[in-house]
């Protein structure tokens, strides 16, 4: 247990000490004091007056529970503040600095580490920090070892890290604590191995999902419930919100655009399957087909930079954004006008506010998103797709990692519920 939760343990067990019925009444009491600490938490500074009023409990019994939390340093008397007439009350706001979510975005070659405190600030961050993922347990111990490392670093102590959620791509079952397509044990879930290496409850989520959450909570999306975030990287995924919520499915594998079968190519696909989406609009996709069409005499400007084998998908990206090459700038466009045709269908199901391109390829959204806009145009209903905004993320490569912290943000405040 956390700190924080140990510390309102601790406050708790003095109202069983002192409340006549101790039963009832401390689960009364227990309930009341975390939905004070969660409107603390999300909605700023309060008097004893307007917690008494939102909570419809008494001006006393609000009063004895701010002066637990005040002890137990979960929160602050930030002073009188001014009113229209009357007594001046004091205020009271929580300690940013009592309790910490830590977030780490696992990419193939590289992991970005941030800690955001109570009030979302960052405390620590440190983004592509070298990495290689491999399926293995030297690859999960050395990610550990990054871990805390960054926390060391940070100055912070670990028993005040709430929580950490860890990204992950591929099939990931949060609620399980599994993850499918990495360091996957038949003897013990994910979450509790990372847990037993970094001292610290640990929350695993699908990649595009954290993505998807980090642009809702502090990106791209403005007042928007229904949003529809895709995830164009190395591997193609969405991930979907409704009504503001993540929605995760029976167990956690919704979003799988990518490994609809939607060609006849014959291809085979990272998932096992032929002919996904992904085999044809993808970051292995473009890599494969760009270094083909060199093959067969299409020429560009990376070949002055790199050999054939060498070229990556960072390098395609590159060549279209900082040098405007055509044949990456061409392969760019084709892929904009492909994914419009195919986010249509979800267009078409959905019925969203909002869909966000993101990931590695929205750095080349000047070239993709006209097309992709024209091809939505051409092939979804215009009925539903006409009040369909389509943005380029805003957190770009940051998104996963803000997301992760905000997932245990969101456990944190299911757990005050
Ligand atoms: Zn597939």
């Amino acid at each position: 247990m956390h700190q924080l939760l140990n510390k309102i343990k601790m406050s708790l067990s003095t109202f069983i000490r002192t409340v006549g019925n101790p039963s009832r009444s401390s689960m009364k009491m227990q309930r009341l004091k975390r939905r004070i600490i969660k409107r603390f938490i999300c909605s700023g500074n309060f008097t004893i007056a307007e917690l008494s009023r939102e909570t419809d409990f008494s001006i006393p019994t609000v009063t004895k529970i701010v002066n637990e939390l005040l002890e137990a340093d979960v929160i602050f008397d930030l002073g009188k503040v001014d009113t229209q007439g009357g007594r001046r009350p004091n205020t009271y706001g929580i300690n940013s600095k009592c309790a910490y979510y830590l977030g780490v975005e696992v990419g193939r070659t590289a992991v970005s580490i941030a800690l955001q405190d109570l009030k979302n600030e960052y405390v620590n961050s440190r983004e592509n920090i070298h990495f290689t993922l491999e399926n293995t347990r030297p690859s999960l111990e050395k990610l550990c070892s990054l871990i805390n490392s960054f926390i060391a670093d940070s100055g912070v102590n670990r028993e005040d890290v709430i929580g950490a959620c860890i990204n992950l791509s591929g099939r990931v079952n949060s609620n399980a604590g599994l993850s499918y397509n990495f360091f996957f044990s038949e003897n013990e879930a994910l979450n509790s191995i990372i847990k037993s290496m970094i001292d610290i409850p640990v929350y695993l989520e699908n990649d595009t999902r954290a993505m998807a959450y980090g642009e809702f909570k502090a990106g791209v999306v403005d007042k928007e419930r229904d949003v529809i975030f895709v995830n164009m990287s190395w591997g193609l995924g969405i991930g979907i919100i409704i009504d503001g919520r993540l929605y995760y499915g029976k167990s956690g594998y919704s979003g799988e655009f990518g490994h609809s079968p939607v060609f006849d190519n014959n291809i085979l696909c990272q998932c096992g399957k032929k002919g996904c989406l992904e085999t044809e609009i993808s970051g292995w996709a473009l890599v494969r087909d760009f270094k083909e069409a060199i093959k067969n005499g299409n020429t560009s400007l990376i070949q002055q930079k790199h050999s054939l084998d060498d070229i990556t998908m960072e390098d395609i990206m590159a060549a279209a954004v900082e040098d405007e090459d055509v044949l990456a700038i061409d392969f760019m466009a084709k892929i904009g006008e492909k994914m419009g045709r195919y986010l249509s269908i979800l267009i078409n199901i959905f019925n969203p506010e909002l869909v966000v391109i993101g990931g590695s390829m929205a750095s080349t959204a000047d070239y993709m998103l006209y097309p992709l806009r024209s091809s939505i145009k051409k092939f979804s209903l215009n009925l539903v797709s006409h009040d369909c905004k389509i943005k380029i993320s805003k957190l770009g490569r940051s998104a996963g990692v803000v997301g992760a912290c905000y997932v245990v943000r969101e456990r944190l405040l299911d757990m005050l519920d």
